[in-house]
């Protein structure tokens, strides 16, 4: 699943337990059939399965799961005990593992073979006992893990480990990911700060703060050529407002967000980043705030926080990562009203501009109009709407303690009438369960305004994500209750509270 083409082939493990009671014959016959499973998974994962020789030893296991750490390539690992796979022997393994786990508790064959079936059969296909070994060493040693039961020629079996994969994906590029914010956050901001160092070790994303003229000296530094090819791309993809166009009266304003989009890329490239943040506040000798540049550049999988927001820049691009591919689109989002009608509530969501194109089936107008905050020249921006569908908002936040996600699953809806004088792009949603409790959970949890809104990924992958980097999750959705989250909130303060000890 590569998100940029400077990223290696990323593989998942797939390790068979079994031991040498059975004799070298079933042995070989576990080999052939875990294989298979292992080549079923491969053509259906968004990523390549490495098939490992049956394990039947506790110095095999250990060896395994040291290799897999030290391995950039591999994501995460996938253990099945085809036979009875005395634990014991997955002790020092699974306690040095610092890789995903997932638990997949399957089998080879689907129906039993009732007229035929003898002690040979019974010997060969034992994971649901096996597996239940497995299991209890797992939890016995406190391992985090995602499990998935069932045969995995059905898709609802290979989806969940397609999504888990795409949540170790996104766990393993926020290991490496480096963070520019161009200045610092808008002041007297609270939910959009947070503790660096904590990101770091928790994710592994290095978040760092550049002075904006840093950046306004690579934007002024564009060649004129580069910058004519651009909006030659951006007048075949975009409906160009006629006085944007070349020859139109404000053409120049064109070519200034072009050279932003050139200049930023370049500084991010240059820089190794693959997620920024911005600040209206702190524009320094930019002529523009960066609005469609910061479209494109999130189209392209960048992740993006506005006035600072590291955080939601992060996640972003984690949530980018794990959708790679997939259709749907993620973005940079805001709670920003409501259309409060009793039986018809909706949020309307945006930002000041930076919404990312992905989000939207149609062409986006490139448009340029004021903006009522920031002391600069009127910005250029995508406008458009996005489409219609299930969808998921997630928020990251700093409790001080620890950090929590909070997500609610929405459903996307075009807007009831047109909005012909909103000179942005916008995300029309019906929160579930409801507005009324969606908003008051949201409030509750300590959600944050900036979220990030994905099409592409549901919420059992950034569940699966929440597990494997050991964050709070909670999760707001059609069965919600508000009394029933409330208390969520409180045993989970005591739960996180002693999990991460003194
Ligand atoms: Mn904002």
């Amino acid at each position: 699943m590569p998100t940029t083409d400077r990223e290696p082939v990323r593989e998942v493990w797939f390790a068979t337990g079994s031991q040498g009671l059975y004799g070298p014959e079933v042995l070989q016959q576990v080999g052939e059939q875990s294989l298979q499973i292992a080549d079923r998974l491969t053509g259906v994962l968004p990523v390549t399965v490495r098939w490992l020789p049956v394990l039947t030893s506790a110095a095999a296991i250990r060896r395994i799961c040291l290799d897999a750490n030290a391995d950039d390539t591999c994501l995460g690992v996938i253990a099945w005990m085809h036979t009875f796979s005395p634990a014991k022997m997955w002790i020092t393994g699974l306690d040095a593992l610092d890789k995903p786990l997932l638990h997949l508790h399957t089998q080879s064959n689907v129906e039993l073979p009732w007229a035929t079936i003898d002690m040979d059969f019974m010997n060969l296909n034992q994971a649901a006992h096996g597996d239940r070994e497995f299991g209890f060493v797992a939890t016995r040693l406190g391992i985090s893990r995602t499990i998935v039961a069932g045969h995995v020629s059905d898709p609802a079996v290979t989806d969940r480990v397609a999504g888990w994969a795409r949540a170790a994906a996104g766990r393993a590029d926020l290991r490496t990911l480096r963070l520019a914010r161009f200045g610092d956050n808008m002041r007297d901001v609270a939910v959009t700060e947070g503790d660096k160092v904590e990101a770091q070790r928790r994710f592994g994303v290095s978040v760092n703060t550049y002075g904006v003229n840093d950046l306004v000296a690579v934007v002024d530094e564009i060649a004129d050529a580069e910058i004519t090819t651009l909006v030659t791309e951006y007048q075949d993809r975009y409906d160009v407002a006629a006085d944007l166009r070349t020859g139109g009266d404000r053409h120049d304003s064109l070519r200034y967000g072009a050279r932003l989009e050139l200049g930023l890329r370049t500084f991010l490239t240059e820089g190794g980043f693959g997620a920024f943040t911005t600040n209206f506040e702190d524009l320094g000798g930019l002529r523009q705030l960066p609005g469609l540049a910061v479209q494109r550049l999130m189209a392209d999988g960048y992740g993006f926080g506005g006035e600072g927001d590291w955080k939601t820049a992060a996640l972003l691009r984690a949530l980018k990562t794990m959708g790679a591919g997939l259709p749907g689109g993620t973005s940079f989002m805001e709670d920003y009203t409501y259309h409060l009608a009793p039986g018809h509530e909706l949020i309307l969501g945006a930002h000041m501009l930076e919404v990312c194109p992905s989000i939207t089936a149609n062409r986006p107008s490139l448009e340029i109009h004021p903006l009522s905050i920031g002391a600069r020249e009127d910005p250029v921006r995508l406008v458009f709407d996005a489409e219609p569908g299930p969808a998921l908002v997630a928020g990251l936040i700093d409790l001080g303690e620890r950090f929590r996600l909070v997500a609610n699953e929405i459903d996307v809806v075009d807007p009831p009438a047109p909005l012909p004088q909103l000179p942005v792009a916008r995300a029309v949603w019906r929160p579930r369960p409801d507005l009324r409790t969606s908003a008051e959970a949201w409030l509750a949890a300590g959600g944050p305004h900036h979220t990030v809104l994905t099409r592409a990924v549901g919420i059992e992958t950034l569940t699966d994500f929440a597990e494997m980097t050991g964050v709070e999750l909670l999760t707001i959705d059609a069965d919600t209750t508000g009394r029933r989250f409330i208390r969520e909130i409180r045993w989970n303060q005591a739960y996180y509270r002693l999990a991460q000890g003194f």
